[in-house]
Order: structure tokens, then C-alpha cells, then sequence
């Protein structure tokens, strides 16, 4: 069964980057019908706050990646780290390094200037491990000199890296706390993480926790490395180049699936397909379709996403999401007005975000339109009041309004006083919504109503 997990730093919201890895390794979990486990890193205890891990946790749910164990929490874990250290050297494994941040740093100058790669030169790496003395002291990993390490990526192919290369990783800092590629490893190992997906700028990091899980004698996951996301300019994603954070989208009025769709295409593909639902993906998403190379992330092509998710989305479901994004324009309550279904229905095919919907939704529940001066100039005529009057009644004489009974009504009245729909059109979309862009005359006038359709005409006429 595998194992794969999700690592977040809880040092600030859910990026896109991270959302996207978080949502690879949901979908081999659930494709392969493993478990999908949530760790908070929070070891920086200084940058972590419980606010990004709320942050962190409601961005998931928000995007429907549900998680099988955990959260965990780094931070509970210290003894257990402490544990695994000390077996580490008692098995010679590890040493206490006593070398001073002074003297380290006067080596790695001198190394600089004789055009060496600094490296920590060995100096405590074989002293007798006694008691302590009171001095203080790092932990170091006693790191392979000879030799290779290498994995097959799961999206990169074969990287390896020369063990001369490679530093004695400190493990655990002078104040006890472990470090960040130690505790990865224990915790990966500890939890029988299986797959490790990851960002690629972590493949630095990835040998030195491999020579890790060997000197621990525990197996070692597969890793899958994901590209960056970049903005168009080719530089790493940043706030730059628009909103990063994925709560963000969603104030902005884009849904939930619309972003997993896009994030998951940010990288991965299935032939031309473009449309994928989380149900697809289970089905369809594999590690070897994720590319090699950057994605770069285009908001135009997530607004086209959104605009296909709102236009054949449940209405039930999209009015719903609605209702907050009125409030903030001002309406509290739909209830005095047209049924909200109803308005999304008339609206949904245009809207680009559910912002979009809203600000369209809007005129539905004013009292006072403001109408659009430009529109009326071009639009009201003399001869408007009494066409508006003329409509107004053949629409009363209509009953319950149908579009059938609201098409004939329109229908008599150009006949009538022959003219075309677009002499009376314009000035009737006025008058019901105050602008020259909204729903088809005959839909808004189904669902304002008799009463209130007559009393829009009323005040237009007057
Ligand atoms: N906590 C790390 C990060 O936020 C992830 C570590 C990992 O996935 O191994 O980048």
C-alpha cells in the first residue's frame, strides 16, 4: 500500500506551488488506494504560526484534499528525534562536533580563497564520543567520503550525486533541536512514507537524506520531483506577477474545482484533454505524465477553467456559494426579491468568476437602479414612455408570465405599432436592470416577475 504525504512549512498560506504537490500526492493516494498523510514541518519554531497551519488546512479542505492521517506536527516530535540521534551515535554513525561557528567560518575563508569548495574538513569526525565535557556542540552525520548516491526519479530520471561532495550534515544544532533534513528522513521513515512528491528544489537535499535512510537501515521511498511553477516572465512564481496564495482565488470568485483542474494541468497531461473533474483524475493521473520541464502560469487560461465550472455548474450548489459574495456588495437577504436559483440560472453562462456573478446578480435585488447614462442617451426617446406603457400592459394582460406569454407580448406589440424588437429592446433592458449588458429581456422578466417587472416599467415611464 503506498504511503504518500504532505509537508507544508506553516510559515505563511497555501501557495499555488504548494497546493499543486498537495493535490500529486492526494491523487496517487487515491488512485492507488494508499493513504494521503498531512505533517506540519514546523521545527522553525520562530516562522511557524497556528494561523498558516489554519491557513494551510482550510485551503485543502477548500480544494477538496482530504487527508487519512494527521495533521502531525514536527514540533511533537522532538524526543523522538532525540532518540534517533543518540542511536546514530552510538553506532558510530554520528559524532559531536566541538568546532566553534568562528572556526568554521575562518576555514570556509580560507577554502574560498584557495578556490576550494568549503567543506567541513573532518577535524571532531573521529574523536572518542565521551561523555559530554560542557562544551557545546553541533551533531554531524558521518557522511560516506567515497562513492555515489543516486535515485530514480520518478519525473526526473537517474540523478546522482559524488559522496565527496557532500558535507557532514549537521543534525542537530548546539541548542538540542534537530535539523531540517534529519527530521524529514525520521519522520518519512517513522511513517512508512512510500512516494515522496516534492518540489525540485529540494533535490539538493535528497542524497544527503538518502545516505540518511541508509545509515538509519531503513528503506528508501521513490521521490518525484515537480518543476516550479513560473510566471510568464520565467521567473519562480511570486506575488509579482498576481495573487499566489489559493484562498485568495477564492475571494476572487473562482471555484474549487476550476483551481484543481488548473494546478493539476500546471505540469501534468493527458493527450488534449483540458477538462478534468477530481473523479477523472483519480482515474487518470499517473507520475510519469507530470513533465520535466516548468509549468508557467497563465491566468487566463484558469479564468477560461472557472468560466466552463460556473456555466455547467449545479445552480443549487453556485447560489449558494453566492450568498457571501452578495452580503458584501450590500445584499443581506434575497428573500424579499426573485429567487436566487433563478437569477444564477440567468446568469451563469456569461460569468467568468462567481465576482462576475455577483456584481451581475446585483440589480436583481435593488430598489433604486441607477441607470447607465450613456445607455439611456442612446436608448429613451420620446416615444419610449408610451412604448414602455404599451408593453407594461400587454405583459399585464398576459397572466402568469411564461416565455411564451412574454415572447407573444413582445411579438403584439411590434406588430402593433410596427416596429422591431431592437427599437423597444435596449430601452426595456434599462429599465429592468439599469444597464445595457444582462441577462435576455424575456428570461430577467420571468424571473422579476408581474409585479416587480411592472413596477421597473412604471418608474422608467415616469
Ligand atoms: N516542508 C518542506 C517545504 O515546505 C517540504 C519537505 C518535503 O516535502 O520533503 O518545502
Amino acid at each position: 500500500q503506498v504511503r504518500l504525504r504532505f509537508a507544508p512549512s506553516p510559515t505563511g498560506y497555501l501557495h499555488v506551488g504548494g497546493a499543486r504537490t498537495a493535490l500529486f500526492n492526494w491523487l496517487l493516494a487515491r488512485k492507488q488506494q494508499g493513504k494521503f498523510i498531512l505533517r506540519i514541518e514546523d521545527t522553525d519554531v520562530a516562522r511557524s504560526t497556528q494561523e498558516s497551519v489554519d491557513a494551510i488546512l482550510e485551503g485543502m479542505t477548500w480544494l477538496g484534499l482530504d487527508w487519512d492521517e494527521g495533521p502531525f506536527y514536527q514540533s511533537d516530535n522532538f524526543p523522538l528525534y532525540k532518540e534517533y540521534v543518540e542511536k546514530l551515535i552510538a553506532a558510530g554513525k554520528a559524532y559531536k562536533c566541538y568546532c566553534s561557528a568562528e572556526e568554521l567560518e575562518a576555514k570556509r575563508e580560507k577554502a574560498l580563497k584557495e578556490g576550494r569548495k568549503p567543506k567541513y574538513d573532518g577535524t571532531c569526525r573521529n574523536l572518542p564520543q565521551g561523555p559530554d565535557d560542557g562544551r557545546p556542540y553541533v551533531v554531524r552525520f558521518k557522511a560516506p567520503q567515497e562513492g555515489t548516491t543516486f535515485w530514480n526519479d520518478l519525473i526526473k530520471g537517474k540523478i546522482s550525486f559524488e559522496n565527496a561532495e557532500l558535507d557532514d550534515l549537521i543534525i542537530q544544532r548546539t541548542d538540542g533541536t534537530p535539523t531540517y533534513n534529519f527530521v524529514v528522513v525520521i519522520d518519512d521513515a517513522t511513517m512508512g512514507i512510500t512516494t515522496v512528491i516534492r518540489g525540485d528544489d529540494h533535490v539538493n537535499n535528497t542524497p544527503r537524506q538518502i545516505l540518511l535512510y541508509e545509515a538509519l537501515e531503513v528503506p528508501v521511498p521513490q521521490f518525484a520531483h515537480v518543476p516550479m511553477i513560473l510566471g510568464a516572465d520565467k521567473a519562480r512564481l511570486s506575488k509579482r506577477h498576481g495573487a499566489t496564495s489559493v484562498m485568495a482565488y477564492r475571494d476572487m470568485g473562482f471555484l474549487p474545482e476550476a483551481m484543481v483542474n488548473y494546478l493539476v494541468r500546471l505540469g501534468w497531461s493527458y493527450g488534449d484533454e483540458e477538462i478534468f473533474s477530481l473523479e477523472d483524475l483519480i482515474q487518470k493521473f499517473s507520475i510519469e505524465n507530470v513533465g520535466r520541464s516548468a509549468g508557467v502560469f497563465n491566468p487566463d487560461k484558469l479564468l477560461w477553467l472557472n468560466a466552463h465550472y460556473i456555466k455547467n455548474g449545479d445552480p443549487v450548489r453556485l447560489a449558494g456559494l453566492l450568498v457571501p459574495f452578495l452580503k458584501e456588495r450590500g445584499v443581506a437577504d434575497t428573500a424579499g426579491g426573485p429567487e436566487l436559483l433563478a437569477v444564477v440560472k440567468t446568469l451563469q453562462e456569461r460569468a467568468k468568476t462567481m465576482l462576475e456573478l455577483a456584481d451581475g446578480a446585483l440589480f436583481y435585488y435593488q430598489q433604486e437602479l441607477t441607470y447607465d447614462e450613456k445607455g439611456v442617451a442612446k436608448f429613451f426617446n420620446a416615444e419610449t414612455p408610451a412604448l414602455l406603457r404599451a408593453l407594461l400592459e400587454k405583459l399585464r394582460g398576459a397572466g402568469e408570465l411564461t416565455t411564451a406569454g412574454i415572447e407573444g407580448a413582445f411579438k403584439e406589440l411590434c406588430e402593433e405599432k410596427g416596429i422591431k424588437l431592437g427599437q423597444i429592446g435596449p430601452a426595456v433592458r434599462l429599465a429592468l436592470s439599469g444597464s445595457t449588458a444582462s441577462p435576455g429581456i424575456y428570461e430577467m422578466i420571468e424571473v422579476l416577475g408581474q409585479e416587480e417587472t411592472g413596477r421597473r416599467l412604471e418608474r422608467a415611464i415616469a
